[in-house]
């Protein structure tokens, strides 16, 4: 089996009371089969409390529902009560894995850290070095899964050129990405069309050297529509939502943050959801996903004025949270950036091109 991850996963370590948005705040946490079962059979007098916390959501599922926005088990302390009582290996399978997320492709496996945990945040954006995969063989089974082996292996070959555009420093952030979705958009066309041989032809020059026109009025009318896609979501923080929902307002002029950090931020989303496309054949929603996550968390940080790295790295970890760890809402907008010609690769070029003018 072979497994490949991002070079600093290896660093991360939980902190725990030390962690200033633990992973239990805000969150149901749904419960897999093994663990239920383990609790079901739990004799002792904690087995009873556990089981009494357990319910189910509207999908039927069993969970821990947070209790005024907090895990039912975590202590005033930061802890996790059910960590200290019965221990690391009977938590459940949530609360074992994160931050860390798999996506398993038969004997290859890929594993990151979720950008939604501040310590995974501070990993992925300790360093201005280009962000670096690396890969090893180890034991493990084989998990099944149902991919197009074909696809997936031309994906691997075009998240390699993706990566090689989005770190060509020479050019500004804005115009790697306007770059990195017309690639996408090529690469597309030709997934469509069933001719996976001719991606091997597609040439990172090529899209770098590419002028893009820019439109004021295309740019503000997609804006309008990313705000109004916002508004539809639900937000743990609801102030932090009103933010997002007023992207399209941020003066941008005049805001100053280094590109590299938008660049691992690209680099994050491409290495998370750019090769799932080997399940559903469908890259460019992956590539848009991540264009527009850059574009919001930046408008973010100028809305909030996010002066320190580390300001930055806290809304960007909050985004995530708000985003990526609510499936309605992630589910809602890959399907917006699927169907809404708001998200046309133009328009979002329209948008980094404004950027690029600031
Ligand atoms: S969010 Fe991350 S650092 Fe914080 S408690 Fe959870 S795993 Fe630990």
């Amino acid at each position: 089996m072979k497994i490949t991850r991002p070079v600093y996963f290896e660093k991360f370590a939980c902190i725990a009371d030390r962690c200033p948005d633990t992973c239990c705040a805000g969150w149901d946490i749904v419960i897999d089969g093994e663990s239920l079962e383990k609790y079901g059979s739990l004799s002792s007098p904690y087995g009873d409390k556990i089981r009494s916390l357990i319910t189910a959501d509207g999908d039927g599922e069993s969970i821990f529902a947070a209790q005024g926005n907090r895990c039912p088990f975590l202590l005033d302390s930061g802890l996790c009560e059910m960590y200290k009582e019965i221990g690391h290996e009977n938590l459940c399978l949530t609360c074992r894995k994160f931050p860390r997320f798999t996506n398993a492709f038969g004997a290859r496996l890929e594993e990151g850290l979720s950008l939604s945990c501040p310590e995974a945040a501070r990993l992925i954006f300790e360093s201005d070095e280009p962000a670096a995969l690396v890969s090893k063989e180890t034991d493990g089974a084989i998990i099944p899964s149902d991919f197009d082996a074909e696809l997936y292996f031309t994906l691997l070959a075009a998240r390699k050129k993706a990566i090689d555009i989005l770190q060509q420093r020479k050019f500004s952030v804005e115009h790697r990405i306007c770059a990195f979705l017309e690639f996408s958009q090529a690469l597309q066309q030709l997934i469509k069309e069933d001719c996976l041989e001719k991606a091997a032809f597609l040439s990172a020059e090529f899209f770098l050297s590419h002028e893009h026109t820019y439109s004021q009025t295309k740019a503000k009318r997609a804006l309008n529509r990313f705000s109004a896609d916002f508004s539809t979501l639900e937000f743990i923080r609801p102030d932090f939502g009103d933010k997002l929902r007023n992207i399209e307002c941020v003066d941008m002029q005049g805001f100053v943050a280094p590109d590299w950090e938008y660049e691992q931020l690209m680099i994050y989303f491409i290495f998370r959801y750019f090769i799932t496309a080997a399940y559903d054949g469908d890259v460019l929603t992956k590539a848009k996903f991540a264009a527009v996550s850059v574009i919001a968390v930046k408008r973010l940080h100028a809305a909030l004025g996010a002066l320190t790295k580390e300001q930055r790295t806290d809304i960007s970890q909050k985004y995530s949270k708000e985003i990526e760890h609510c499936s309605d809402n992630l589910d809602y907008l890959f399907r917006s950036m699927k169907k809404s010609r708001y998200y046309g690769t133009e328009n979002l070029i329209n948008i980094l091109s404004e950027g690029e003018k600031a």
